[in-house]
């Protein structure tokens, strides 16, 4: 379909029209072959608004975008970026889960959000023209979002995914982590559960029934179902009971293990599913991966383990196998919960993440350490260990997700009396990277700015004020580079 952007005149230099054409381009491509149906209007409008309450809106076959997320700087970090490819990805899926089916009323928001999100990433991690780029950041990005949802399931404001909704008024307190991060982990987890093929056959033959009609969450289980049966036709799977334990309650599991070894080799491995506080006590059915680490960093993972829904699942698979170094449940992040690396795991992570080859599992760690932290069972004062990691790190997406968590401890979770020691320590940390990483000037602006929200100590706040007076020059820690300020910075 043909493309036109809108925006206006003052943001016109900051606008990356041919990524946004090529992007849309290659995902339409892409949605087209997996939902079997084509793009179902004529054309694709972008239009980026001043002030806009939301990231985004797809309007038929014109979407509706906040300049600010878009098009506000012409420099923009790489989670940015992805965050930009991601938005675009999600308003376009919309076109065929909201605007080619719609749900029947708000309860089921979810499905329009939770599927936007998670195809959006799917088709951010297939790559392809103009997306090759992101590829690699797409589950990475992911990873966050992810978190949004969890930490948002913990509270004592969570509720059930199929939400009650009253009225127009009340589906706005709708758009949540819930909504969108927990649904669209579900989703990832329900398509590693159900296998890519079976999903795409039930998405298919869902589009084909209700195009251009209203439906509501059993008519979307229901054709899944089908997608199961006629793909695979193993009986294993019942989706109403899964969505029945998933969908309409609230709170995630809490999952432990624990397991007995005879001279080195596991006699018998058992996953422990527990509840969270604020939660509803129901034991849930989920396939995840379980990575082993021996003390060479070797990394063996073992895949598709389902977890039964109840309250404990032998797993035979891991029986007879050396007893590893450190354990990481939920290895490439297929799972949702809230998973509990034991002691002399952590040790060992807080001691070779940066090592670790696998990027995602990276970021699975970080994940599972940060919502240990929200639980109190990982201490704030930690988390410069667990920053010191990152000190080789180049992905600005992993940097990221600690830096989050950084900002939460500033201002929650540290005793006041450790605050000083840990602006000091995280500030000095983001100061001596964007040294060593001179050699590419964005990732050391990317850490700067970083480094800005914890300089509070005289001698930072004295060394960061000749930085205005001197500009195209910066020095830190008595080294001179080359590096222009922006006004926000
Ligand atoms: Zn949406």
């Amino acid at each position: 379909p043909p493309q036109r952007v809108f925006v206006r005149q003052s943001l016109a230099n900051n606008l990356r029209h041919e990524l946004i054409f090529g992007i849309t381009k290659t995902t339409l491509d892409y949605y087209q072959k997996n939902f079997g149906q084509r793009y179902p209007f004529s054309k694709v409008d972008h239009v980026m608004c001043p002030d806009y309450k939301y990231g985004a809106m797809e309007n038929v076959g014109c979407i509706t975008y906040s300049d600010s997320i878009m098009c506000s700087s012409q420099q923009m970090s790489i989670p940015q970026l992805t965050f930009f490819c991601v938005v675009i990805q999600h308003e376009l899926a919309h076109m065929w889960f909201g605007n080619l089916v719609t749900m029947q009323w708000w309860n089921d928001l979810w499905l329009n959000e939770s599927f936007a999100t998670a195809l959006s990433y799917y088709a951010c991690a297939e790559g392809g023209p103009f997306v090759e780029e992101f590829k690699n950041e797409s589950w990475l990005h992911f990873a966050n979002y992810k978190r949004w949802g969890l930490s948002d399931d913990l509270q004592p404001t969570n509720h059930n995914i199929e939400a009650e909704c009253a009225n127009t008024d009340v589906s706005e307190s709708l758009i949540d982590g819930i909504t969108y991060g927990k649904g669209a982990s579900l989703l990832k987890q329900l398509i590693f559960l159900m296998g890519w093929k079976a999903f795409t056959n039930g998405i298919k033959l869902y589009f084909k029934e209700y195009k251009w009609t209203n439906t509501t969450l059993h008519d979307f289980i229901g054709k899944l179902q089908q997608g199961y049966d006629e793909t695979l036709g193993d009986g294993k799977l019942n989706l109403e009971s899964w969505a029945d334990k998933w969908l309409r309650t609230k709170g995630p599991n809490k999952i432990t293990y624990e397991f007995q070894h005879e001279e080195g080799v596991i006699t018998s491995f058992k996953i422990r599913q527990g509840f969270c506080k604020f939660g509803d006590e129901v034991f849930r059915k989920q396939s995840i991966n379980i990575g082993f680490f021996d003390q060479y960093l070797n990394f063996e993972e073992h895949q598709n383990i389902v977890i039964q829904d109840r309250e404990l699942t032998e797993v035979p698979q891991l029986v007879g196998l050396q007893v590893p170094e450190a354990i990481l449940m939920n290895s490439n992040d297929h799972g949702f919960g809230v998973f509990i690396i034991d002691d002399k795991s952590i040790r060992f992570f807080e001691e070779n993440l940066s090592k670790l080859e696998n990027q995602l599992n990276k970021a699975v760690v970080i994940g599972q350490l940060l919502i240990m932290l929200r639980q109190i069972l990982y201490p704030a004062t930690r988390l410069p260990i667990l920053l010191n990691q990152m000190m080789d790190e180049p992905n600005q997406n992993l940097i990221n997700a600690v830096y989050m968590s950084l900002v939460q401890a500033q201002s929650i979770y540290l005793p006041p009396e450790n605050v000083q020691k840990f602006n000091k320590e995280v500030a000095d940390f983001f100061l001596r990277k964007a040294v060593k990483e001179r050699a590419d000037p964005k990732l050391q602006m990317f850490c700067l700015d970083k480094a800005f929200g914890f300089m509070y100590d005289e001698e930072n706040l004295s060394m960061a004020a000749k930085w205005v007076d001197t500009p195209g020059k910066i020095e830190i820690f008595g080294e001179e580079m080359e590096a222009t300020l922006t006004e926000d910075q």
